[in-house]
């Protein structure tokens, strides 16, 4: 705690100005132009590696990135992402959300050992939230994960997005450049886009063209940031090789 009271003493003297500024501009005229989802993990720093700031983004982070389908909350009874996305996607308008993953992701490396029957055990499952958690919101990028690996990883994966029709083919780290856990982590990513598209509240926005939905991935050991390219299928590293390509594809599909 004694480093959260000397980093707000140093806020105080450095940003805060800054930032009362930049609340006051904004306030009359919010433009925010993503909610974005992404983990709890302290390495993922979202505001910092997508260089944005006040006003900009709605972000909601849980265990493991992931955003709950529909389904699985009948009669009212809903839980905080359909809420958050309730509140940017509707209330403000937001037009594009984000769903990040992450390379060593201790969520996801927990599912990624939630297969065996006997740790993801109903009594195992009540002494841990997070099993629980994961068991319950992600077993579906359990069952695309068993897919692939009973193809040993070769063939592509077909995920929905924004509608029924609107499905999207992805190659799952066909350089073999990563270890099995952040393969799941990727196809656990790329999941949440479907279970947003559950949503009936977000379904004409969706059909309508009003509202994207778009995954990246971070690479913890790299530092490198993913967008996943539908036209690539596949991540595609974002950097001056790729940016321009990426950029157009984002404008022409998604603008
Ligand atoms: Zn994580």
């Amino acid at each position: 705690m004694d480093k959260i009271l000397k980093g707000i003493m140093i806020y105080r003297a450095t940003v805060k100005e800054g930032m009362v500024k930049q609340f006051v501009k904004i306030k009359d005229n919010p433009t925010p132009k993503a909610v974005f989802f992404t983990c709890i993990d302290s390495r993922m720093i979202p505001t910092r590696f997508t260089q944005t700031n006040v006003g900009d983004m709605f972000i909601v982070r849980n265990a493991g990135n992931l955003v709950p389908h529909s389904q699985r909350f009948p009669d009212e009874q809903d839980t905080n992402e359909p809420a958050a996305l309730e509140l940017g996607c509707v209330v403000n308008d937001i037009r594009h959300i984000i769903v990040c993953g992450h390379s060593d992701c201790k969520a996801i490396n927990l599912l990624y050992k939630l297969r065996d029957p006997e740790f993801a055990s109903k009594d195992n499952r009540r002494l841990s939230p997070l099993r629980s958690w994961l068991c319950t919101h992600a077993h579906t990028s359990i069952e695309k994960f068993n897919e692939l690996q009973a193809h040993d990883f070769n063939k592509p994966l077909l995920f929905q997005a924004e509608t029924p029709l609107r499905k999207f083919v992805a190659y799952i780290d066909p350089d073999k450049k990563f270890n099995i856990e952040d393969r799941l982590s990727q196809i656990n990513t790329l999941q949440q886009l479907q279970n947003i598209a559950s949503y009936g509240f977000l379904k004409k926005r969706l059909e309508q063209h009003q509202l994207h939905i778009h995954a990246l991935w971070f690479d913890i050991y790299t530092g490198e940031i993913y967008y996943f390219s539908r036209a690539a299928k596949r991540f595609v590293i974002i950097d001056e090789n790729n940016f321009k390509k990426l950029l157009q594809e984002v404008v022409v599909f998604y603008s």
